[in-house]
């Protein structure tokens, strides 16, 4: 401000210079005129001066000048400045960035809204063969496997695919996407080959053991009938060791078997065929019933006549499982509930029992391998703890859910929820 009113000062004593000469010399009018001319004269002098120093970009110490002028520069000259040192911040910081996801193990790529490749870090490029030049083209036609481009296309990017690197088939790559801002998206690939190749190591072990455990089993279990067929029965001990003995094979012939089928569920290709499951159910709830030497405790409702498609070796076993544990875990009076209907959105088998139920905390555990629920009462009951991770596989499998709903000391409600793409008639 006080730059300001220097400036019309300076105006004001020179106008009243010209007017007292103006007074004088009777020349008032021309020489306030060059007065004018002056003051106009030395503002475009000015002007010009600043276009030329703010047209070379306003880096260079500005030219030296006086009053309002000298201001102006100052002002421009700092904001100049500060935004020199800005711009050098955020350079560094990108620098940073870049050199750090240059530094990441794991591959990532920045995609555009048409796929196309933004930019790439070192690994992304390494493990997908890409060159500084793809930049610009569009994933799909770099990384050509169905499995991918299917994943790309989705748009449902939760889960992750597995894939073979382009350039090493050798080497197992887990890859996922994530959705960022307007439209981008972060293609993210980690190297599992280790862990894939440490789980297939693990599911050849179980795989071998219980394929070995076969034999010796059936030996035992052949000399055990033998044994027993020979005892007379005057050694109580010797009656219930037999007895206890051929228990506890039985449950390891079990355990064999479950695990067995647990290894062909993860590694063979399941059937595809249109298994009639009212004929299923009702086959199965008939052996339930004679299984359990009861009057029939089972309540078998088929209110739909749908059919899906599926293994039926491997839905026989996951319903199977399910309706055993109903009849196993509820009161040997009680009835349990066998549905197969149809909602809007799925074919529902339901299988309902009036037991002991499960606690709120155990509930999403029961389908974990070898968990069984720590009950003084459930012990006595026999099992392996591998049913319900039969039933999950299954279902997986076949595109369908496992829901279970349950009360303690009310009973509980397992429900199998197939996708009515399924139905085949
Ligand atoms: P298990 O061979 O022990 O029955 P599962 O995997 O079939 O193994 O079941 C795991 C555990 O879940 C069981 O040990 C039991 O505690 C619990 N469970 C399963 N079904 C029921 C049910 N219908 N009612 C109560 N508890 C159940």
């Amino acid at each position: 401000m006080g730059v300001w009113r220097k400036e019309i000062n300076t105006v004001l004593l020179l106008m009243l210079a010209t007017t007292i000469v103006g007074a004088i010399t009777g020349l008032f009018l021309p020489l306030l005129f060059l007065l004018m001319l002056g003051i106009i004269m030395r503002q475009v002098v000015q002007i010009s001066r600043f276009e030329k120093w703010i047209s070379t970009g306003g880096r260079s110490k500005y030219p030296k000048t006086t009053g309002i002028w000298e201001e102006i520069y100052y002002h421009v000259y700092r904001i100049k400045k500060n935004e020199k040192r800005r711009k050098k911040k955020l350079g560094k910081m990108i620098d940073q960035f870049r050199q750090s996801t240059e530094a990441l193990p794991d591959a990532a790529v920045v995609l555009g809204v048409h796929d196309e490749i933004e930019w790439a870090n070192k690994a992304a490029r390494e493990v997908f063969g890409l060159q500084q030049s793809d930049k610009g083209q569009r994933i799909p036609n770099l990384i050509r496997f169905p499995e991918f481009i299917r994943y790309l296309k989705s748009g449902n990017y939760k889960e992750s695919v597995i894939l073979p690197s382009p350039v090493e088939n050798r080497t197992t790559l887990e890859v996922r996407i994530v959705p960022y801002g307007a439209g981008l998206r972060l293609l993210l690939a980690q190297d599992v080959t280790q862990l894939k190749k440490m789980e297939r190591m693990r599911k050849d072990f179980v795989a071998n053991v219980s394929h070995e455990l076969r034999t010796p089993l059936t030996v035992l279990k052949g000399y055990l009938e033998t044994l027993q067929d020979l005892d007379d029965g005057h050694s109580p001990l010797l009656t219930s060791s037999f007895q206890q003995m051929q228990g506890q094979t039985e449950r390891m012939q079990h355990l064999v078997d479950d695990l067995l089928l647990l290894t062909r569920l993860e590694t063979q290709q399941k059937k595809s065929q249109c298994v009639d499951v009212p004929a299923l159910l009702s086959q199965i709830c008939k052996e339930g019933d004679t299984l359990e030497h009861a009057a029939s405790r089972i309540e078998l409702n088929l209110e739909a006549v749908v059919h899906i498609v599926g293994d039926e070796q491997e839905l026989r076993s996951a319903f199977t499982n399910l309706l055993g544990n109903a009849l196993k875990y509820s009161p040997e009076d009680s009835v349990v509930k066998v549905r197969w209907y149809q909602d809007k959105e799925s074919i529902v088998l339901a299988i309902e029992d009036q037991g002991e139920g499960i606690a709120k905390a155990d509930i999403p555990r029961v389908t974990e391998r070898f968990y069984r629920v720590e009950n003084k009462r459930l012990k006595k009951v026999n099992g392996t703890g591998l049913g319900l991770a039969i039933v999950k596989h299954v279902l997986m499998r076949h595109g369908a859910h496992l829901n279970i709903a349950s009360e303690l000391g009310k009973g509980s409600c397992f429900t199998c929820h197939f996708p009515v793409g399924r139905i085949c008639i």
